[in-house]
């Protein structure tokens, strides 16, 4: 299993291109670009830059994140997603990076889950349509938050098999599975290759409905019971990479060598007990 950072993890204090020459330094595989940091690289550098850099080092993009928000949207937020997409499939393309992660919607009102399910999978769908044009994977994550219009992994499965195209699958992140207390059997049921994404982290011991990104701990030094995850996803044959993601503002403010040593160190103590590094 490959070990990947996610920019969310020292988001604040950490620019691309700090983060990918630490990553490199801290021998993670991948990288998982941010959408708003990407922007921010590019107002100093040019994509060509980029390019260079994935060249002439080891670390390579994995995914971008994230297109947030995609149902319920009117025209002018639809575009803006578009405009978005367009823009990191123009990048993905010249760094060899095409998944693209999108998240639901939050706060939509009184939907009914098949309500909420006919509206997601039509809104990937269409993304999956501009996809395949480009040979793009669309990843879906669902938040683990009481406010997520998708909040589950039994949501998730049943949108996925609603959408049914080969390019539309999953994000599996242990914070959203553990946060509103979704079923480990309902992972028993993901096809491994649908798993597009795998975010590791852990969280604090808060009860479900109040948990928070903000939360979120280091891969095993938490409440979530990564044991009974790793199991699940070396049973159903998942072993492609896992990706740390944090959100806490703590960490933030840790110094940077330490945070992302730490990320890989313990990204690494948890995984190793179940998969080797290939
Ligand atoms: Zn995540």
């Amino acid at each position: 299993m490959k070990i990947c950072y996610n920019e969310a993890t020292m988001m604040k204090n950490a620019s691309l291109e700090q983060s990918m020459e630490l990553c490199e330094k801290y021998g993670y595989d991948y990288i998982e670009i941010r959408l708003d940091k990407l922007k921010d690289y590019l107002d100093s550098h040019t994509v060509e830059n980029l390019v260079d850099f994935f060249r002439s080092h080891e670390l390579k993009p994995y995914a971008f994140n994230a297109l947030e928000f995609i149902s319920f949207r009117d025209k002018e937020g639809y575009d803006q997603i578009l405009a978005d997409f367009d823009f990191l499939v123009d990048v993905g393309l010249k760094i060899d990076c095409k998944k693209i992660v999108t998240v639901p919607s939050f706060s939509i009102g009184d939907y009914t889950i098949s309500e909420i399910e006919k509206e997601t999978a039509r809104a990937l769908k269409d993304l999956s349509d501009r996809a395949e044009k480009v040979g793009f994977k669309i990843a879906f994550e669902f938040c683990g938050d009481p406010t997520c219009s998708v909040n589950t992994l039994k949501q998730t499965n049943s949108i996925i098999k609603a959408v049914n195209r080969d390019n539309v699958g999953i994000v599996f992140d242990c914070f959203h599975f553990h946060a509103m207390n979704s079923r480990i059997e309902d992972l028993y049921e993901v096809d491994p290759g649908k798993i597009f994404v795998f975010h590791i982290d852990d969280v604090m011991d808060l009860p479900i409905g109040w948990l928070q990104d903000k939360h979120r701990l280091w891969p095993g030094e938490g409440a979530i019971d990564l044991d009974l995850i790793m199991t699940a996803l070396k049973k159903i044959g998942y072993g492609e990479m896992a990706s740390v993601e944090l959100f806490n503002e703590d960490i933030w403010e840790w110094d940077l060598d330490k945070a992302f040593k730490a990320g890989m160190d313990t990204t690494k103590k948890v995984v190793s007990k179940y998969f080797g590094n290939d």
